[in-house]
């Protein structure tokens, strides 16, 4: 069944989410569920659900998680309007987060209050983002990072009814060109200052102890999608390199890739 995230992730139960670029990628983390009974929380941006298209989406993916013993979260990743938001909730996602980021804090606090409202209608939780966190969410030219102050998140977690709250503390979108380093103080320090679930975006190439230290200190829902764009790549080649010619078998090498890297993130966090 689809659900919302807040009765998936909380700050005791920190989980990973995963974005949903590629066919492959949606079995192999629908059948990762349903196999071991786990719910999962499935993402998308804007950016793959124009390029696996609406109504795979719509007709596909929501239905069929829908109908599953399993409870999944269909969450949209980083809408940036308002409109954005709508058509999300219209496709059937059960969870919204909306990205004001890199709108001054006042314009952020404005538009991510409306956005959230349109959530609360539509019954579905809500995410929003203070601070910025750095590079294109799906591995285009970097921007500068903005890291979240706990004072400007104080003010933030108290003017938008939100349910989650992603925070920029040295993590960054796509591939990190240098180690990342993650700032687990202020990650402590502003899930003290708020009451509502950190998350982190740009959980690929995060060394895996920080990762597991970061959800000691307060984060709850670890964002995880160039990880699996990079297996899916990985295990084209190495069937490709095995010398396969036909379709299904090189899809499947995809596949399995994908779900190595499920397997072993689950394990994780696994309590
Ligand atoms: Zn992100």
């Amino acid at each position: 069944m689809l659900t919302d995230l807040t009765r998936v992730i909380t700050s005791n139960r920190p989980r990973f989410a995963y974005n949903v670029t590629s066919v492959e990628g949606f079995g192999a983390l629908l059948d990762w569920g349903e196999t071991h009974q786990k719910a999962m929380v499935l993402q998308c941006s804007e950016r793959y659900l124009k390029d696996l298209g609406e109504d795979f989406f719509r007709r596909l993916v929501v239905p069929r998680l829908d109908e599953s013993p399993v409870p999944f979260v269909l969450h949209l990743d980083h809408a940036g309007s308002l409109e954005a938001v709508l058509k999300g909730l219209q496709i059937g996602f059960s969870s919204v987060m909306f990205d004001g980021s890199t709108k001054p804090l006042n314009e952020n606090i404005a538009l991510s209050q409306q956005a959230a409202k349109l959530a609360r209608m539509a019954e579905v939780s809500f995410e929003a983002e203070v601070g910025h966190v750095g590079g294109a969410e799906d591995g285009d030219e970097e921007e500068a990072a903005l890291f979240t102050r706990v004072e400007d998140a104080k003010a933030f977690a108290e003017a938008v009814p939100l349910d989650f709250l992603a925070v920029s503390v040295g993590n960054a979108h796509g591939r990190y060109r240098r180690p990342p380093k993650i700032q687990l103080d202020r990650i402590a320090d502003l899930a003290a200052a708020v009451s509502v679930p950190l998350v982190l975006h740009g959980g690929t190439g995060i060394p895996l102890s920080d990762l597991v230290e970061a959800t000691r200190r307060g984060m709850a829902k670890i964002n995880l999608g160039t990880e699996l764009k990079l297996a899916w790549v990985a295990g084209v080649q190495s069937a490709l390199a095995a010398g396969e010619t036909e379709l299904d078998r090189i899809r499947a090498g995809a596949r399995q890739s994908v779900t190595r890297v499920i397997q072993s993130m689950e394990e994780l966090l696994a309590p």
